[in-house]
């Protein structure tokens, strides 16, 4: 029977961190994986272009049972220390967004860099393995995969969330959390686009493929980014944000003209251009077949600036403003890019990753109720985790 100082389940952005440096420092690591491929999720990232950290993660980033738990990981290892590894082989990066960066060429290199790594640690990846079991055995751990038992020191739960089965997703980590006491923490697709009522679908349709700059709430979440049509639904930075607050049932609030006062400007207008007609500003001051769809929406006449009312001038200003939506729900695991909840902090150390309870067992990643907001913050706590936690084995 073979032993391992460590076993990694799951060779994604959170096991190959960890695993590379518990390698390097002199531990006997070994990962594995169901897949046939390592990091997945990483290849499809950022369209293919991996935004691979946010130069502005804070705590405040993430959605946790335990708001303080992501502190100290994300303190010892910072997006400047992703950086630096990143400049070490050689990958160019772009910043998107202020914030955001992203590979410059492919998120290829951010897997190939990971497995590079793990190759100078000494660590061995397994693809395509299937963990039977894994079980405590004294100060130890024993697993069997793909029929085989192994020995390890520790086992370090690195499987992610549930989006996006087709890249290797699965609730095995939460299976394990369970099968040794741990509490999950409810789950529910996050960072995901809205689908919407058939009454909207037709209307929606139309525009699917424009994109504008909105702001939106829900609940307690506010967003200024962009909002995108597709032809299932809302999607965007703007809409995937907002469905991290969002539970069934409630309306979304978007607000179309961001930078523009409408009350005050349509006012202004009727004083300054009274000819001027309402459809004609806002098919200027927005795209022409959003404009005519808003129009459409709320009924409202197309007339003479001079014709409106102040009660006319609040009531489109309101549906600029704040219009309400109600999501039919989201497009689901199929294509959300993260999980809300996981395996409950509480039981788990934040500074090591290790259970508290049972020190051979570690947590670190998605799997765990830490989920970050749209923006490269994932992956950092996937790397800070990651980090953290082999420091500590
Ligand atoms: P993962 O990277 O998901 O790795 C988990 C690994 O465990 C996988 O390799 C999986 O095959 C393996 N596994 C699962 N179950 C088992 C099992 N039973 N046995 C063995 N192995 C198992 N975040 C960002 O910050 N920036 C982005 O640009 C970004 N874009 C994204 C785009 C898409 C389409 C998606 C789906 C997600 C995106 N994310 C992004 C989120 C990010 O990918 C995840 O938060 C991050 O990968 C989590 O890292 P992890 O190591 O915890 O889990």
């Amino acid at each position: 029977m073979k032993t391992y100082d460590v076993v990694v389940i799951g060779a994604g952005a959170a096991g190959l961190m960890c695993a590379l440096t518990a390698g390097y420092r002199g531990l006997r690591v070994r990962v594995v994986d169901h897949a046939g491929k390592a990091g997945k999720k990483i290849l499809m990232s950022g369209g293919g272009r991996c935004n691979f950290t946010n130069l502005a993660t804070t705590p405040a980033h993430f959605f946790s049972g335990n708001p303080h738990f992501s502190i100290s990981a994300l303190k010892r290892y910072t997006p400047h220390h992703f950086v630096e590894l990143v400049e070490r082989h050689g990958i160019e990066y772009v910043e998107k967004a202020p914030g955001q960066l992203f590979c410059a060429q492919s998120a290829k290199e951010i897997v190939s860099m990971l497995l590079t790594e793990c190759e100078w640690a000494g660590v061995e990846v397994s693809l395509s393995t299937t963990v039977g079991s894994v079980e405590r055995l004294g100060e130890g751990m024993r697993l069997e995969m793909d029929g085989r038992k192994t020995e390890a020191g520790a086992v370090v739960v690195a499987t992610g969330g549930l989006s996006v089965p087709t890249l290797g997703a699965s609730g095995f980590g939460y299976d394990l959390a369970r099968q040794f006491g741990l509490a999950v923490t409810e789950t529910r697709a996050a960072l995901v686009p809205f689908t919407v009522t058939s009454r909207w679908k037709d209307s929606l349709a139309s525009l699917s493929g424009l994109s504008c700059p909105v702001a939106v709430n829900c609940g307690d979440g506010s967003y200024r980014e962009p909002l995108l049509f597709t032809h299932r639904g809302l999607s965007g930075p703007a809409m995937l944000q907002a469905s991290s607050h969002w539970q069934p049932g409630m309306t979304v609030a978007i607000d179309w003209l961001p930078s523009i006062p409408v009350a005050e400007t349509l006012a202004d207008l009727r004083r300054r251009a009274p000819r001027r007609r309402l459809g004609n500003w806002l098919g200027e001051a927005l795209p022409k077949r959003l404009s005519q769809a808003l129009i459409e929406w709320q009924a409202w006449q197309d007339r003479p600036m001079a014709e409106l009312s102040n009660a006319d001038i609040d009531a489109v200003a309101n549906g600029l403003k704040a219009w309400q939506f109600k999501p039919a729900g989201t497009e689901g695991w199929r294509t959300a890019e993260v999980t809300m909840g996981g395996v409950d902090t509480g039981a788990v150390s934040s500074k090591t990753f290790a259970v508290n309870a049972i020190p051979q067992l570690y947590f670190i990643g998605e799997v765990l109720d830490v989920t970050g907001q749209l923006g490269g913050f994932n992956f950092q706590w996937a790397w800070s985790s990651g980090v953290a936690c082999g420091q500590a084995l």
